[in-house]
């Protein structure tokens, strides 16, 4: 049996109306410290045994389904999906589906008062109820199962699709899990039709439970229009969305997509219920959907609680200062800006890289803005607080300074030695390398315990990782203030050793070297790009030089070739693209997936006789 599991508490109260149900979730855990209310077999046994309880009850006349505040349900405990078979997961899908069904079936009005996270089982349990109640602070409101290779397969595919239309089922269900699993904020769930009424969060219980009486009496009315989309073509976009995105490599939204195409088409609720079940069968025990789940957990549960993170006090952070202006620089900036407000000095020894970096930072405000996430006043003064400058005098009084400028242990030795002038002892130096000796880039300064290396990927606002990387000397200190720096700027920090090219780049470059031993064979680089791409990745190894630049990876790539010849030889082809200087593989402006000049010229061996994409 786990600790804490989610139990359904049910109380009974007196109302003008008759006696009315609050059905709890509750895993015991409370405010600040909510933990998700996650349906286990244990939660799903109280499940059933309240409503045993409830439904002798017969001068019951209504129910509130409801959990803790911040808090409604995250849905199945997905700790319990580890290395499941087939009939774990037929015997999981069915037991949700009996118990969930037995709320549909209560001969009395229903309502869900959605108070917090309403996550996949969590929204599919709100989908049994007649109706719906989603207070402003519920931060989370999403299905998230595609994403782990699985599907809501508790009847949320053939709930939500009659109640929102095929539309908007397959933009919850498919497109958002596929879009990086984004989630709906209540206002979006509500616009969507996932609930009834969307209700201020200072009186959420009290006004959601007002709404269940009335609807009771009768003195309020929910009606909701059928969907009208179109089924055909809702159904089409969707199969053609899934094909771009992960052309097969994983059935989860194919398997979405079926089943919510069966309720869209009038289909039999009961063979929907089947098709879910029979699909969870397949799915769960899958290797795609058994390393989403590991992964998920791991970065959402384990790395979040920042378990390597010392006890020391971290640093506070007043002012930061990034060097090197440049690709990652200037995103690192915005990052910084956004999550602290405080000031920042942007440095780098080259002025012009400086406008450049300038007009790339305040067109981020300004975005921020367009999207109502920043108003005016407050885009105004995030750009006062900026400094762009060719000077370390401005740098000084720094609490935090990150080194982003071009991958030489030489050069970053010197940016080292030259802040060391100009900071207070305890300020805290990360460098953003991709690969080098954190502990060699900091040994010849007075402070070597205060460098530590903070390795972020790029996009920054997108990729949510950061490695910190911990060297044999560093403080406790400088180690919890740059791990109270990711928890700042929200991003999941995950502790590696000081070794060449950390975790990230040491597995890239290995992808990477298949790729450019197939480009030695006579393969071009769109041919190994589109094989790359059809095993569902977002993009190939050749496209993704063009994204972090040729010369970083080429950088990274030689750190590891020094460091582990045998492994990591250096392809003479990559070598030979690198020393032309070239900033992309591709020279998109002469057609898709044509090579840049410096790149065709500089390529040695056998040719394919396919060089670029079909127009
Ligand atoms: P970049 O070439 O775009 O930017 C480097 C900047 O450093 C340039 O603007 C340059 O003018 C500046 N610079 C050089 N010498 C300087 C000096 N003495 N003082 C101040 N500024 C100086 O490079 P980038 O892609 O932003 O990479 C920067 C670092 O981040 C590298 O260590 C790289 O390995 C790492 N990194 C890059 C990526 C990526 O995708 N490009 C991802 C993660 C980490």
């Amino acid at each position: 049996m786990s600790e804490n599991f989610t139990q359904f508490k049910l109380t009974t109260n007196p109302s003008p109306v008759g006696r009315i149900a609050v059905l709890t979730m509750d895993n015991g855990s409370r405010v600040p410290d909510v933990k998700p209310n996650a349906f286990g077999a244990e939660a799903l046994a109280s499940l059933n045994t309240a409503l045993d309880d409830l439904e002798k009850q017969d001068d019951v006349k209504g129910l509130l389904l409801t959990g803790h505040p911040f808090m409604f349900a995250a849905g199945a405990d997905i700790t319990s999906f580890a290395g499941v078979d087939a009939a774990f997961a037929k015997q999981g899908g069915e037991a949700g589906h009996a118990a969930f069904s037995r709320i549909s079936a209560l001969p009395f009005p229903t309502l869900a008062a959605i108070g917090g996270v309403a996550l996949g089982g969590g929204l599919e349990i709100a989908l049994h109820c007649d109706y719906r109640a989603l207070s402003t602070g519920a931060m989370m409101v999403a299905f998230p199962e595609v994403f782990l290779g699985i599907l809501p397969a508790w009847g949320g595919t053939q709930l939500a699709t009659r109640l929102i239309g095929a539309a908007k089922a397959v933009k919850v269900i498919v497109e958002n899990p596929m879009n990086n699993n984004k989630m709906l904020k209540p206002a979006q769930a509500f616009e969507m039709g996932l609930a009834d009424r969307l209700i201020d969060s200072a009186n959420f219980h009290a006004d959601a439970t007002k709404l269940l009486i009335d609807l009771i009496s009768g003195e309020v009315v929910i009606e909701r229009e059928a969907p009208s989309d179109d089924v055909d073509e809702a159904i089409s976009n969707a199969r053609a969305l899934a094909e771009a995105k992960v052309k097969g490599a994983t059935l989860a939204p194919t398997r979405a997509i079926d089943c919510i195409e069966h309720a869209a088409r009038g289909g039999d609720l009961a063979a929907g219920r089947q098709m879910e079940i029979d699909a969870l069968a397949e799915l769960l025990p899958s290797n795609q959907a058994q390393a989403s789940i590991y992964a998920f957990d791991l970065t959402q549960s384990r790395v979040k609680k920042q378990p390597w993170r010392p006890a020391a006090k971290p640093r506070k952070i007043q002012k930061i200062s990034v060097i090197g202006a440049g690709l990652m620089g200037s995103q690192l900036g915005t990052l910084f800006l956004q999550r602290y407000e405080s000031p920042l000095v942007m440095k780098d020894i080259n002025a012009d890289v400086l406008v450049t970096s300038k007009a790339y930072i305040d067109g981020e405000i300004d975005k921020m803005v367009q999207r109502g996430r920043v108003s005016e006043g407050r885009a105004v003064f995030l750009k006062s607080l900026v400094t762009y400058s060719t000077s370390y005098d401005d740098v000084a009084g720094s609490d935090m300074v990150i080194e982003a400028v071009l991958e030489t242990m030489k050069l970053k030795k010197i940016i080292f030695a030259d802040l060391e002038k100009v900071l207070d002892p305890e300020a805290i130096l990360l460098t953003n390398t991709s690969s080098l000796s954190v502990k060699e880039m900091g040994n010849e300064l007075a402070h070597p315990e205060r460098v530590v290396g903070f390795h972020f990927f790029n996009p920054v606002a997108v990729l949510p990782l950061v490695e910190i990387i911990k060297t044999d000397v560093v403080s406790d200190e400088a180690l919890a203030t740059a791990y109270s720096i990711a928890k700042r700027i929200r991003k999941s920090a995950v502790q590696c050793a000081d070794a060449p090219a950390f975790i990230v780049n040491r597995l890239l470059i290995a992808f990477n070297s298949s790729a450019t031993k197939a480009l030695a064979k006579g393969n071009s680089f769109v041919e190994i790009d589109d094989a790359i791409k059809a095993l569902g990745l977002p993009m190939g190894p050749f496209e993704l030089f063009g994204l972090v630049g040729i010369q970083v990876a080429f950088h990274t790539a030689e750190t590891l070739a020094g460091a582990f010849p045998e492994r990591f030889p250096m392809d003479p082809n990559f070598q030979a693209i690198a020393d032309s200087g070239v900033a992309s593989i591709y020279d998109w402006t002469k057609g898709p997936g044509v090579p840049a000049d410096e790149v065709a010229a500089s390529r040695t061996g056998p040719r394919s006789s396919r060089p670029s994409r079909s127009r």
